[in-house]
């Protein structure tokens, strides 16, 4: 990573991957950097390969031949970071052994709570330890998805702060009481930490409590959107979300980041899925009045401030506010997936 950092700041792009390899052999014979000589040496060239590739997506990012938000240059990681991960290749020779143990390379073999059956033979494994002092082990395998049966119904969605989503066909989905409850948990241990003096063992005793109760309401919210997600995914054939860029714009200080962060990974789970069982999905990117939009006579009406929760449009349909939106949002989808299939929008006769 220095050796990379000086040739960039040479104005040379590349080490070739050789030279490096050879750079990490003889770092080996260091005495001070003789540790990396105690772990298998597939990790160093994973960790290598992987310095590479965000490298290379910097310089992408750079030339501005990358797509989406720039890039920074990587970091360097420290054996005393809080979060580390090694990865280990088939060439590494890892295995689950006959015992249902994992044996790694210069690791030994490890038990394992296993959340699931491997479906096959893993190509790689990722151990990490998060900052709670938890293990993990993560693998990748390759399985050939099958399509779900397909099916009528297609669904918008509308994101919201009261209620966490609301679907067009009328379901809505409120943040769990457990999560709510693991939330509340949080910020006491973070006031708690707050309290503590610096560098005393209290202290640490009370950061290690900070980062259980951070990896608690992580490992909830998880689930819990897997929960929706799939079930969304499984009942609908098309599946359409307001864009969150777009969302953002209308956002008050008032919606909290941990709202953002639960949005952003419940719409990419609906994505991912989506493409693994055969089903649609678009963003609605098209700014419109989703809220102030009639979804049964399509009048735009004033604006609605965020207490109102139910209006009457003046061709006489009361609406809910978010159901309303989520309705807008399936045919915003709609529209847009026929354009983009070469179809054409042709007004209700
Ligand atoms: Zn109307």
């Amino acid at each position: 990573m220095a050796v990379r950092q000086a040739a960039f700041e040479q104005g040379k792009q590349r080490i070739s991957d050789a030279e490096l390899s050879k750079r990490l052999t003889l770092a080996k014979k260091d005495p001070e950097r003789a540790w990396l000589g105690e772990v298998s040496s597939v990790v160093l060239q994973q960790a290598l390969a992987d310095l590479n590739t965000a490298y290379r997506n910097f310089f992408q990012s750079v030339a501005g031949k990358r797509r989406g938000a720039p890039v920074a240059p990587p970091r360097f990681r420290s054996r005393k970071d809080s979060r580390q991960s090694i990865r280990f290749t088939r060439n590494a020779r890892f295995a689950v052994t006959a015992g249902r143990k994992l044996r790694l390379p210069k690791v030994g073999e490890l038990k394992v709570a296993w959340s699931r059956e491997l479906p096959s033979d893993p190509s790689s494994v990722t151990v990490t330890r998060d900052s709670a002092g938890r293990f993990f082990a993560s693998f990748v395998i390759i399985t050939d998805d099958q399509a779900l049966p397909p099916t009528e119904a297609e669904v918008g969605i509308d994101l919201g702060l009261a209620t966490f989503a609301v679907l067009s066909d009328g379901t809505t989905i409120t943040s769990a009481r457990f999560l709510r409850q693991a939330e509340r948990r949080l910020a006491n241990a973070a006031r708690n930490l707050s309290r503590k003096q610096k560098g005393s063992s209290n202290r640490a005793k009370a950061r290690v409590k900070v980062a259980r109760a951070h990896a608690r309401v992580a490992d909830a919210r998880r689930d819990w959107a897997h929960k929706h997600s799939t079930r969304i995914i499984c009942d609908n054939q098309a599946v359409y979300v307001e864009d969150l860029c777009i969302k953002g714009l209308a956002r008050t200080r008032l919606a909290k980041s941990v709202h953002d962060a639960g949005w952003g990974m419940f719409v990419r789970m609906l994505e991912q899925k989506a493409a693994r069982y055969g089903r649609a999905f678009g963003r609605v990117n098209r700014w419109f009045p989703s809220t102030r939009l009639c979804s049964a006579c399509g009048v735009v009406g004033e604006a609605k401030p965020l207490h109102v929760r139910e209006w009457t449009c003046a061709c006489g349909v009361t609406h809910d506010r978010d159901l309303n939106a989520a309705r807008n949002i399936l045919a915003a989808g709609r529209a847009e997936r026929l354009n983009a299939c070469g179809g054409t929008v042709s007004p209700a006769a």
